[in-house]
């Protein structure tokens, strides 16, 4: 089986995590910070808060920046359940902005619009949750100014973007935005086995989200009431949160593939480059990437165009699978699924993400993927259009 994406585990990451194993600390001890730091340096972020997941790290993020009942939360419908459901957790309402069929990232236009619809309705979002599908940056920049000029917060969903610059920055350095996360699911671009991490430049939401991971208790003094000399204080709770916590163990698996990060990128870039060509001159849309971008290529989702053979995405997908490459999409609307169906969202309701969901597919790649298999692949995909319905 050739799968879309895998994790690259080395003899390495196996001692690091070997050497927590056999240490004093298996959760939260030294080394979750140690990689805290080593991944807020990467992208020039003053803070790093490292938790159990993405999800985990979306939820906390939407509370740190006041996110409840009565509020708006906005994002992306071509993402995975989670960017939405975080906005559910608060007791927010969730709604969508369509994508732009050129990076399949939240449209600019749609938004600038639906906000201004908003506006006349007083019903503004509080947050609006941007997701680097791919890895391919959103327009920051623009979405930052709409920030501004609407006054809501911004929390990058960089689940795929770890490695991906724009502007010449990091993603992950905040600086068009409040929050930055990312995912470490053994799919994504390095991995913790689960995990995920939040960063900010802003030093109270970075305190909010440290007591939130850790049911909302403190050591800190500075946060901590006076209480009476007599009694023994060493922690409070402040406010209500979870255990959301990284293990060491986690944490320095995240460490050691933390160093080979600028290695995958460039092996991601490769794999990508070489699909570029071989599909150049077929009726394939290939991920673009913007100028001033630098994708990280979590993903690589082609979109099958209109051809003569009227070969469809769904019999692509199915010859893959059945030469065992396990091809899969990123992302089916996230308002069609069952449950956000009975939330009353409708079909026709974001066009482009649901005209791109009738023609992706995430074909593989990870940086163990052989030339040879990528070329089987490409074979594949080339032949179907050359082979089918001709009889
Ligand atoms: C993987 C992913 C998540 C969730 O990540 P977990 O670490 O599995 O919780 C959220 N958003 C996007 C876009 C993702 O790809």
């Amino acid at each position: 089986m050739i799968p879309y994406g895998r994790q690259e585990i080395t003899d390495n990451d196996i001692l690091e995590v070997e050497k927590v194993l056999r240490s004093d600390f298996l959760t939260q001890g030294p080394i979750v910070p140690k990689f805290e730091k080593s991944v807020a340096d990467y992208c020039g972020a003053s803070n790093a808060i490292a938790v159990n997941s993405a999800t985990s790290a979306l939820h906390i993020a939407c509370l740190a920046l006041d996110l409840g009942p009565g509020d708006w939360m906005w994002t992306s419908p071509n993402t995975f359940v989670a960017t939405a459901n975080c906005g559910l957790y608060c007791g927010a309402n969730v709604d969508f902005v369509d994508i732009d069929l050129n990076t399949y990232n939240m449209s600019v236009k749609a938004l600038t619009d639906k906000l201004a619809e908003a506006e006349k309705s007083g019903l503004l979002p509080k947050i609006v949750i941007p997701v680097h599908l791919a890895g391919q940056p959103c327009d920051m920049i623009a979405i930052y100014e709409l920030s501004k000029k609407y006054g809501f917060k911004i929390i990058e969903d960089a689940s795929h973007a770890i490695g991906a610059s724009y502007n010449l920055t990091k993603v992950g350095s905040c600086s068009h935005s409040d929050i930055a996360i990312f995912s470490f699911h053994p799919v994504k671009i390095i991995t913790t086995g689960e995990g995920g991490m939040a960063l900010t430049n802003d030093e109270m939401i970075a305190n909010r989200l440290t007591h939130l991971r850790n049911s909302g208790n403190t050591r800190n003094k500075i946060f901590m009431q006076p209480r009476p000399e007599n009694e023994i204080w060493n922690y409070q709770q402040i406010e209500l949160g979870f255990n959301y916590r990284m293990t060491d163990i986690q944490a320095a698996l995240g460490l050691s593939q933390l160093k080979r990060l600028d290695k995958f990128i460039s092996r991601r870039r490769e794999i990508a480059k070489h699909y570029d060509k071989a599909f150049d001159c077929l009726p394939i849309k290939v991920p673009v990437q913007l100028k001033g971008t630098l994708s990280s290529y979590h993903l690589y989702p082609i979109c099958i165009e209109e051809n003569k053979n009227e070969i469809t995405q769904k019999e692509i997908y199915n010859i893959l699978w059945k030469n065992k490459i396990s091809v899969s999409l990123h992302y089916i609307p996230v308002y069609l699924q069952p449950y956000y169906q009975s939330l009353n969202f409708k079909r026709g309701y974001c066009p482009n993400a649901e005209s791109y969901f009738k023609s992706a597919l995430s074909i593989p790649i990870y940086v163990g993927l052989s030339l040879e298999n990528q070329n089987k692949v490409i074979n594949i995909i080339s032949n179907s259009f050359l082979e089918y319905k001709q009889e």
